[in-house]
């Protein structure tokens, strides 16, 4: 099956945390040669997300680090004041680079969020990477893609509304890494230190790409394979009225 594809998925407590990683760990179940590692965003490991790993049949890791509380998103900022995911996507390459054996293991790693869309042809385009491989992403940046765009095969620039020059201006969801690039240059890493929207080309010159060295797939770059899908804030609104009405709201030992 070639490489392994390690995906590497924050994830954070909220009604609909279980709902996400049900399907997204349904359509994971449909890839061959693949380990996941989840990351929480926790002070330690929940019982819900432990509970759902070990039931969910896929071979993973399960790490958790806490976003400190001034990097942390609160529930009426908007999405994009604070980068999100930074520390446990960190946490993920260090165990990557501290518990596998870069002679024996070929493998390729991905940053999947626990809320996006993915085809099942993504994970395959992405198998064979060399270094970094590139492909567009569905439903991103207000528009209805962003994109590499390609020249004679090769990437020349980016279809990106918002802040176009970026070194490396697409999401975290259009790219993907050899795992040995890790090995080489074992510094890169996320950082909180550099201006919105710099993460994915914060980590991608730490690990010294080069826009020569991005390989275009997904049809040179023509096909959404993965779509940036954001879930609706479920409204709990009717569980406190429910305990003044029916004399309390919804059972806590069911989980959701
Ligand atoms: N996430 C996290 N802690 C948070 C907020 C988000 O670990 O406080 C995770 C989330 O579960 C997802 C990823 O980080 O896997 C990206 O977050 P989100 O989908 O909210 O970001 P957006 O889609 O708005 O970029
Ligand atoms: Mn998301």
């Amino acid at each position: 099956q070639g490489n392994t594809l390690f995906l590497i998925t924050p994830t954070h407590t909220r009604p609909e945390q279980k709902a996400e990683l049900t399907r997204l760990s349904q359509t994971l179940l449909l890839v061959p040669n693949l380990h996941w590692i989840v990351v929480e965003d926790s002070a330690s490991k929940t019982l819900l997300v432990s509970k759902f790993l070990s039931e969910c049949s896929l071979n993973y890791t399960h790490l958790n680090v806490k976003t400190p509380d001034n990097y942390k998103l609160q529930s009426k900022d908007p999405n994009w004041l604070k980068p999100r995911g930074v520390l446990q996507r960190n946490l993920a390459l260090h165990w990557l680079r501290n518990n596998i054996d870069i002679q024996t293991q070929k493998g390729v790693v991905y940053f999947a969020d626990d809320d996006n869309t993915y085809s099942l042809k993504l994970f395959e385009e992405m198998r064979d990477t060399k270094i970094v491989s590139v492909w567009p992403v569905g439903l991103v940046g207000g528009l209805r893609y962003e994109k590499p765009i390609v020249n004679n095969g090769k990437v020349t620039q980016w279809f990106t509304y918002w802040k176009p020059r970026r070194p490396f201006a697409m999401d975290m969801a259009g790219f993907a890494v050899n795992l040995h690039r890790f090995f080489e240059f074992k510094e890169a890493k996320f950082d909180y230190n550099v201006p919105r929207g710099y993460q994915e080309s914060v980590l991608l010159q730490g690990l010294q790409v080069k826009m020569t060295d991005l390989e275009p797939k997904a049809e040179l770059c023509t096909k959404i394979l993965v779509w940036h899908t954001r879930t609706e804030k479920t409204k709990l609104k009717n569980e406190e009225r429910m305990k003044m009405q029916f004399g309390h709201g919804s059972d806590p030992q069911i989980e959701l």
